[in-house]
C-alpha cells in the first residue's frame, strides 16, 4: 500500500462513523469566529472524506484553507456522539497536503528548529536573555511584534511569589522518596518555563517521588505532526522512546500538548505501548497535602483555562481543579469558556495569526467581564500561558499567568 493510500485508509478509519448531526459546531471555536460550515468540524470530515475517496484534490487551495484554519484543538471530540477521531484524520489529511505541496517556509523553519537541540537550545537561552533585559515586557502590545514581546513577557517566573515560597518551604519536611518518577523535559518547557519544571520536582518530592531526568530526551514531536511533518515527529518519537528504555516509573509531563502527544505515541510508532501507559500529566500524581497547605493563606482570585490537549485530547479536568481547590485561600473561578481553545495550537498562532487572535479575543473577553477580577490565570500548557498572557497584556489587563503546579509549589 503507498504511502497516500495510507493515509486515505486513515482518514477512512478516523472519520467514518461522523453521521453529520453537528453536536460539534458548537463546540468549534474556527466555526464560531466564521459562521462557515467549511470551518466546522463536520464540514471538514467531508473535505477529508472527499480527500480519502478522491473526489477533492489536495492541491485545491480552498480544501487546503479550511483545513488549514484547524486549530487541532480537538474540541469536537469528546461532544461527539458517534466517538469520531477527528484529530487522527486531520493529522492524515495534513500529511497528505504537506505531501503534495509541502509545508509552508514559516512553519519548516520553526519545525527544522525543534527537530534540533543544538539549535532550539541556543535559541532559547537567547530569548531568556532578551527576556531578562524587561525589553519584551516594555514592547508587548497588540501589533505583531508587541503580541510577540509580550508571549516572551509572558514566559518569565513570578520572582517575588517564588521566593517567599521558597523561604517559607524552608524547615519543611518532604515525605521520604520511594517510588521513582522520570520528568519529561520537552523543549520550550525546558527553555522557558524551568522555573515550572522546577515547582514539577518539588511537588513530585512532597509527594514521595524521587525524581530523575533522563539524557538525550527532546522535543515530544507534536509540533511536527499537526503540522504534517509525520516523520519528522516519528523521529522524535524514536529518539525519546531510545532515551526512556530501561527507565521505571511514571514519565511526568507538566505541558498538556506534550502529555497528549505522548500518550499517543502507540498510534505513530512500534513499540511504544508501555512508554504511553507510564505518562501521567503531573496532576494525575500530585495532589496536596492537607497538613503543608494548612498554615497558607494565598488570598488570590485565580482564574483555570484547561488546555484543549489536557481537557479534551487526555480528558483531565478534575485532576487540576481538585488539586487547586485545596489551596487555602485560593479563590477558583472556572469560566464557561475555560474550555474554548486560546488560538495558540503549537506553531498556529505563528502561521494563521488572523484568526489565532480572533479566537483569543473571545477568551480574553470573558476573563476581563470575571467578578471579581482575577489575579491569575492558571493554564497547564506553554502555548496556552504565552497566548493567554500576550493577550492580557495587549488589552492592558494587570492579570498573571501561572501553570497550575506553580500555585501548589
Ligand atoms: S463529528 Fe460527531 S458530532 Fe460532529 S457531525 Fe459528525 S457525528 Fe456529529
Ligand atoms: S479540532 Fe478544534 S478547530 Fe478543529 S474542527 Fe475540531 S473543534 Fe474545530
Amino acid at each position: 500500500m503507498s504511502g497516500s493510500e495510507q493515509l486515505a485508509r486513515q482518514m477512512d478509519q478516523a472519520l467514518a462513523s461522523c453521521v453529520h448531526c453537528g453536536f460539534c459546531l458548537p463546540a468549534c471555536p474556527t466555526y464560531l469566529a466564521t459562521s462557515d460550515e467549511a470551518d466546522s468540524p463536520r464540514g471538514r470530515i467531508v473535505l477529508m472524506r472527499g480527500l480519502s475517496a478522491g473526489t477533492l484534490s489536495p492541491d485545491d487551495a480552498a480544501v487546503a484553507q479550511h483545513l488549514d484554519a484547524c486549530l487541532g484543538c480537538r474540541g469536537c471530540e469528546p461532544v461527539c456522539p458517534s466517538g469520531v477521531e477527528y484529530s487522527k484524520g486531520l493529522e492524515a489529511a495534513r500529511a497528505m497536503l504537506a505531501r503534495r505541496r509541502g509545508i509552508p517556509f514559516v512553519a519548516r523553519m520553526v519545525l527544522a528548529v525543534f527537530r534540533r537541540k543544538w539549535l532550539w537550545r541556543p535559541i532559547m537561552a537567547m530569548t531568556r536573555m532578551l527576556r531578562a533585559t524587561g525589553i519584551p515586557a516594555q514592547l508587548a502590545g497588540s501589533g505583531r511584534l508587541g503580541f510577540m514581546m509580550g508571549m516572551v513577557a509572558a514566559s518569565r517566573e513570578s520572582r517575588v511569589k517564588s521566593r517567599e515560597l521558597r523561604v517559607e518551604r524552608q524547615g519543611k519536611n518532604s515525605r521520604l522518596s520511594t517510588l521513582n518518577s522520570q520528568l519529561f523535559t520537552g523543549c520550550v518547557m525546558q527553555g522557558l518555563f524551568s522555573h515550572v519544571h522546577d515547582a514539577t520536582r518539588r511537588a513530585l518530592e512532597q509527594a514521595g517521588y524521587n525524581v530523575q531526568e533522563v539524557r538525550g530526551q527532546g522535543c515530544c514531536g507534536a509540533l511536527h505532526l499537526h503540522a504534517g511533518d509525520d516523520e519528522g515527529a516519528r523521529a522524535l518519537a524514536r529518539e525519546n522512546l531510545a532515551a526512556f528504555r530501561g527507565t521505571e516509573g511514571p514519565i511526568v509531563v507538566n505541558s498538556a500538548g506534550c502529555g497528549a502527544m505522548l500518550k499517543e505515541y502507540a498510534h505513530l510508532v512500534e513499540d511504544a505501548e508501555d512508554f504511553s501507559a507510564r505518562v501521567r500529566d503531573i496532576s494525575e500524581l500530585v495532589q496536596p497535602d492537607p497538613s503543608q497547605l494548612s498554615t497558607l493563606n494565598s488570598q488570590l482570585v485565580a482564574a483555570y483555562d484547561a488546555p484543549c490537549h489536557l481537557q479534551h485530547a487526555q480528558r483531565i479536568h478534575a485532576q487540576p481543579l481538585a488539586m487547586l481547590k485545596s489551596v487555602p485561600g485560593l479563590t477558583l473561578l472556572v469560566p464557561p469558556g475555560s474550555s474554548q481553545c486560546c488560538g495558540s495550537a503549537g506553531i498556529y498562532s505563528l502561521v494563521e495569526p488572523g484568526l489565532s487572535r480572533e479566537v483569543l479575543a473571545a477568551k480574553i473577553a470573558e476573563l476581563a467581564a470575571l467578578e471579581p477580577r482575577p489575579d491569575v490565570v492558571l493554564t497547564g500548557n506553554p502555548g496556552c500561558l504565552m497566548q493567554i498572557g500576550a493577550g492580557l497584556r495587549a488589552a492592558g489587563l494587570d492579570i498573571e499567568v501561572r501553570h497550575p503546579i506553580e500555585m501548589l509549589d
